[in-house]
This record gives structure tokens, C-alpha cells and sequence, in this order.
């Protein structure tokens, strides 16, 4: 090891790791990721993709702030499609298929190369304190490595077991052992803690699939990418096989449900109702008598295919019967079982909005550890970990996000707040604000707070001041040129016949007008790039409710600026309930706008806590 103190120090090499380590660096802190197999940094435990609804607009989030996840699926992307294309561009999810050893490279090629960033492969074993606070974190050979801040990030491996049917083993994943002694540890510091699971399907071998008889599906024709520094994918693009499952896959499911380990009572822990399992699917959906399914390659020089949408804890036979049930798959071959996975995990609602664990200083957690499910929402709480740990440790004001201001905020938000009661996966319909919090304007909804923070590469600093330009200067032009009922009607656009003018802007905004149709009037051309017209368009299609969205946006942030005072207790508020007393406590909300959130907070509690506020400050400033 060649230092064995560090400013921060990542427990973990997943998603969150990842993320937290590479954001932790760019803030300028000395940094060590620690990981059980180096190897093993940026492996995808399940489906080999990222991204998708809700979830592409926190890669999209992450990318603004010069986060990795973005770069690194672009360059692993083998198959990129826009989701939801036909709906409104604020419900559209980019989605990319990803090559498993492409993803892992450039992740580790990326984190390698970053300054200040040591990685040290081992098994964390405990943290060592002073007081309340983390010191340093001990490893399972003995070594030592001094730390002002730590981030744990250890996914699916405390206290994992790994269910196939009625067999039961340790992991945290396939292939890989639990990490128990820091489990342990965590257990005996009186944190509310609870198991969840998830379930992975069986691998297929791509080379015993008929093909041949199968429906593809290929990418888009323009594909979307994640990072705002690219334009284009970077590997060779291919096509995904569909088939469905049928009476047949259901009888030898609904025969076998005894077997599974969710159903034959194996499992305590509470699964993802948004992944259900294939059995899940076949009880609860009784009446379907199919279910599509995707076949992915793992990769362009890979013949493991993922198929999505059958994940399972049958026993091993049970599996082979019903995937060969299947078009296409009646001779394939399993190269790896399906799987359910029960883990422990921690209430996120004893962290603050920093993701630091209440009671301790300098502890703070992120990823599947806080009880969500999924790549993207692990790297999104790794990279808000991650500038946290670091200003901590460098003395620096805290970095917080809003409801308001992006998903990131909506989901540190839920989780601090609300709690988790199964694995909490992201969604579009979770951001109130979701018309204005879009996967297009990500960055300019967060990329100014990271050149601020210092943590944009010069390439991409230039990249958004290049894009800001062009896109104020399209909205002056379309904002300037006026046009009347008339002229409109010259170029296919009916508009009322009230002799009024109004600006290309307002144009834009008619439901099914470009920028294409408009240009008609203009043959010498109105000077607007492709990629700008576009972003125009979406601005100018949600303008109106974005004006209304504003307003609701400055009364929360406003809720947001009133502070409870860390020493603020609520024992003593004559007229709350005892019940909102214990939820207040357990949550701490760090303001008045999370604890209006809180499950059962009436208006009258608020006045006694927004009074008793007021009292704490006017106190203070007597
Ligand atoms: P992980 O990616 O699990 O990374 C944890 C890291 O911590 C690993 O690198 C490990 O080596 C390291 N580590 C653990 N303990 C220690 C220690 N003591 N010392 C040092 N290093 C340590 N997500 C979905 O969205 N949908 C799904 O259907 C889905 N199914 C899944 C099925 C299975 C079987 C599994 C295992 C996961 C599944 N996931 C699914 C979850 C997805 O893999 C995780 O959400 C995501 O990987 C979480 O990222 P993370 O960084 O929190 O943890």
C-alpha cells in the first residue's frame, strides 16, 4: 500500500463506489477505493445495461455534474435506444445495452487514470472510531488506513445469501463471497437495519439459440448518448433477439412454485415489485398467458445472452424446463442459473441529505446498501456521497441537492425522508417537477454547480458554455421573429385566425411543429443547429407549464432554507404527537420542506415546528 492515510476513503468498487471515488478526486481529496477484487470494479451483477425510464435522467444528472457513469456506458454501448420516443421528451428514458468487459474496462482505465485516486484491493472488516467519529477503516489482513472520511458502498454482500430453489449459500453475488464481520459491526451500532432481495435470471449460451426463428430488435437509427461530450457510440452496434414465454413456461412455473425459494418460504426479504421475478409475474399476472422476452448479448465477443424479463429462484431443472419451453431457446444450454439474493440494508432515513449517517461523523453511505435497486440510483447516491466525503474532509460547505433542481434530489429526498419498504427504483413519475427536471437539460440544471465546485474537465466546461451560447442565441432569434395566422398557413401550421402575431417560440410550442417546418419561411435559414433546435423544441413544448412548475419550485426551495438547528429536539413541542415525535426523531429532517414530507405531518405540527424554529433563532440572536 503506498499511503495508509487518505482524506477519503470508498469502501466498495460497484456503482456507487465507482462514482463516489471519482467524485471524491475531482473535489480534490485524497482518495483510496478499496474493493474486494480490483478486477471486479464496475461489474454489472445483473442486466448488462443502463439506463431507461427515470433512470437515464439520473445518468444524464450524473454526466452534468463530470460524473463517469455517462462516459463509460457510451463507450461500452452496444445498443442505445431512446425509450418512451413516442411520448413527451420529459418522459423519455435513454437506455444502452452495454458490453459487460467493455463497461469494466473503460471503468477501471477511467478510475486508474484519475489523479489522486488510489485503488487497494481488500476486505474492509470494520471501521475503526474515535468517539463518534471515523478514523479509519480496518482490513481483514490486519493492514490499517487512516481516513478523515468514509464511504461504504458494499451493495448486496452484507450478510448476502444466495437462494436457487430450496438451496441456500453465502455470496454477495455469484462467485463471490459476503462481507460478514463488517455486517456485524454495523448490526451492533444500534442502526434500524432489515433484509431485502433481488433475483437475477439464468445466462444463456447464445450459440444453442435459433435465431433464425426469432423476432430482433435493433437500436435506434440516431442513437441518444448519455454524456453530453459525446455524439456518437464508440463500439460496433447489434441487435437483441425477442421471444415470450406461454401456457407451457407457465404450467412447468406455477407446478415448481413450491420449489422457488420466494414461494417455498425461503426468503424473508422484500423484493423489487417493479422486477418481479418470472414466478412473481405468472402469480400475480394470472390472466396473461405470455410475457415478452429480451435476449441481450452480453457482449460483441461474448455468447452469453441476458435474457430480460425471467428472473428466478426455481431450482436449476425447474429453469432448463422453462426457458427450452420458449421460441427459439427449445435446445439452449445454461451457463449460469438464475438466482434470488437476500441482503441487509440500513433505514436511509438515518442519513441526512448528505447521505452521512445521524449519530456518526464522517460515515456515509451509498448504493443498494440504503435500500434501492439498480445501477444508476447506486451511482447517483455514490456521487453525492462522494463531494460530501470530500468537502467534509477538506472543510468545504456541503453539496445538497433539491426536489427541485433534479432527480438526485427527489431520490435522497424519498430515501431520508419516506425510508424504503422494498427496493426503491427510480421512475419519472416520482419527480413532481418532472417537465422541467428533463434528461435534455441536465445540464443546464447541474453543470453550473459543478463548474463552481471545480469539478468540470475543461473539455466539458467549454462544451456547455459552447451549448449555452447557441441555445440563447436560437431563443433570441425564435423569441425576435414574429409571424401572423397567414403566414402560418403558407407552411401547413393552422393557428387561430385572430390576426395576431406571435414568436417562432410560441410556434414551436403547437403541438407536432419543428423547427424543420418553420424554416420553410425562412430559405436562407434561421442559423439554428440540429441539436440546439431540438433542445428549443422541448423548451418551448413545456414552457408554459414551466412558468407554473417555477413558482411551486421558489415556495420549496424558500421551505428548504429554514433549517432545523442540529441541537433541535422535539420532546419538548407541546401538541405533536407522540407518533410524528418518533419520525421526527428517526428522520431528523435537516428542513422544514422534509418535514413536511413526512408520512402523516399535518399543517398544524409544521406551524409548532416552523414556530419553534423562529424561537431557536430569535433566541440565538438575543
Ligand atoms: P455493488 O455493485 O454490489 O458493489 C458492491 C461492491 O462492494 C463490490 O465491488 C464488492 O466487492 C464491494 N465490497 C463489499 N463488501 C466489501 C468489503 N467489506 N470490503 C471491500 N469491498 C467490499 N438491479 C436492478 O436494477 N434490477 C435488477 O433486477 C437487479 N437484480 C440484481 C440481481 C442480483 C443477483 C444482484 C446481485 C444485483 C441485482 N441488481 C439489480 C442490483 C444491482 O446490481 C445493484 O443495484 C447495483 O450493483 C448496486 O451498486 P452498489 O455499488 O451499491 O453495489
Amino acid at each position: 500500500m503506498k499511503q495508509c492515510s487518505f482524506d477519503v476513503v470508498v469502501v466498495g468498487g460497484g456503482h456507487a463506489g465507482c462514482e463516489a471515488a471519482y467524485a471524491a478526486a475531482r473535489m480534490g481529496a485524497n482518495t483510496a477505493l478499496v474493493t474486494l477484487k480490483q478486477s471486479d470494479i464496475g461489474v454489472m451483477s445483473c442486466n448488462p445495461a443502463i439506463g431507461g425510464l427515470g433512470k437515464g435522467h439520473l445518468v444524464r444528472e450524473i454526466d452534468a455534474l463530470g460524473g463517469v457513469m455517462g462516459v463509460v456506458a457510451d463507450k461500452a454501448g452496444i445498443q442505445f435506444r431512446l425509450l418512451n420516443r413516442r411520448k413527451g421528451p420529459a418522459v423519455q428514458g435513454p437506455r444502452a445495452q452495454a458490453d459487460r468487459k467493455l463497461y469494466q474496462e473503460h471503468m477501471q482505465r477511467a478510475l486508474g487514470a484519475t489523479p489522486s485516486l488510489q485503488i487497494i484491493e481488500g476486505e474492509v472488516a470494520s471501521f475503526e472510531f474515535e468517539g463518534d467519529t471515523v478514523v479509519g477503516v480496518n482490513l481483514i489482513d490486519g493492514a490499517q488506513i487512516k481516513t478523515k472520511t468514509t464511504i461504504l458502498t458494499s451493495g448486496t454482500f452484507l450478510n448476502g445469501v444466495i437462494h436457487i430453489g430450496n438451496e441456500r449459500k453465502s455470496g454477495g453475488r455469484m462467485g463471490d463471497k459476503p462481507s460478514v464481520p463488517l455486517a456485524n459491526q454495523l448490526l451492533s451500532l444500534d442502526l434500524k437495519m432489515g433484509r431485502l432481495k433481488t433475483g437475477t435470471p439464468p445466462r444463456l449460451n447464445g450459440e444453442t439459440i435459433d435465431w433464425s426463428v426469432l423476432d430482433s430488435q435493433p437500436g435506434d437509427e440516431s442513437p441518444t448518448m448519455f454524456s453530453f461530450l459525446h455524439d456518437r457510440p464508440f463500439a460496433n452496434q447489434i441487435s437483441c433477439g425477442i421471444t415470450f414465454t406461454n401456457e407451457a413456461t407457465h404450467d412447468v412455473i406455477r407446478k415448481n412454485l413450491e420449489h422457488s425459494s420466494m414461494y417455498g418460504g425461503y426468503i424473508e426479504g422484500v423484493g423489487p415489485r417493479y422486477c418481479p421475478s418470472i414466478e412473481d409475474k405468472v402469480v400475480r399476472f394470472a390472466d396473461k398467458t405470455s410475457h415478452q422476452v429480451f435476449l441481450e448479448p452480453e457482449g460483441l465477443s461474448d455468447k452469453t445472452v441476458y435474457p430480460n424479463g425471467i428472473s428466478t429462484s426455481l431450482p436449476y431443472e425447474v429453469q432448463v424446463n422453462y426457458v427450452r419451453s420458449m421460441k427459439g431457446l427449445e435446445s439452449v444450454e445454461i451457463l449460469q442459473p438464475g438466482y434470488a439474493i437476500e441482503y441487509d440494508f440500513v433505514d436511509p432515513r438515518a442519513l441526512s441529505s448528505t447521505l452521512e449517517l445521524g449519530g456518526y461523523h464522517g460515515l456515509f453511505l451509498a448504493g443498494q446498501i440504503n435500500g434501492t435497486t439498480g445501477y444508476e440510483e447506486a451511482a447517483a447516491q455514490g456521487l453525492v456521497a462522494g463531494l460530501n466525503a470530500a468537502a467534509v474532509a477538506l472543510d468545504r460547505d456541503p453539496i445538497t441537492f433539491s426536489r427541485a433542481d433534479s432527480y438526485i434530489g427527489v431520490m435522497v429526498d424519498d430515501l431520508t425522508t419516506l425510508g424504503v419498504t422494498e427496493p426503491y427504483r427510480m421512475f419519472t413519475s416520482r419527480a413532481e417537477y418532472r417537465l422541467t427536471l428533463r434528461a435534455d437539460n441536465a445540464d443546464q440544471r447541474l453543470s453550473p454547480l459543478a463548474q463552481d465546485l471545480g469539478i468540470l474537465g475543461p473539455d466539458r466546461v467549454s462544451g456547455f458554455e459552447v451549448k449555452m451560447e447557441e441555445l440563447q442565441a436560437g431563443r433570441a432569434i425564435l423569441d425576435n421573429l414574429k409571424v401572423t395566422p397567414s403566414d402560418l398557413e403558407k407552411i401547413g401550421i393552422t393557428s387561430k385566425k385572430d390576426g395576431q402575431k406571435r414568436s417562432l417560440f410560441q410556434v414551436l410550442s403547437f403541438p407536432g411543429t419543428d423547427l424543420g417546418t418553420i424554416n420553410q419561411l425562412y430559405p436562407e435559414g434561421l442559423g439554428i443547429s440540429d441539436r440546439i433546435a431540438v433542445q428549443l423544441k422541448n423548451d418551448a413544448t413545456y414552457a408554459t407549464y414551466a412558468e407554473r412548475q417555477k413558482r411551486e419550485m421558489e415556495v420549496l426551495k424558500r421551505d428548504e432554507k429554514t433549517i432545523f438547528p442540529e441541537t433541535f429536539v422535539y420532546d419538548d413541542i407541546d401538541g405533536l404527537s407522540s407518533e410524528l415525535r418518533k419520525k421526527l426523531t428517526l428522520v431528523r429532517p435537516d428542513n422544514i420542506a422534509q418535514a413536511a414530507r413526512i408520512e402523516g405531518m399535518t399543517p398544524a405540527a409544521l406551524v409548532l415546528l416552523l414556530a419553534k424554529i423562529k424561537k431557536f433563532h430569535q433566541a440565538k440572536s438575543a
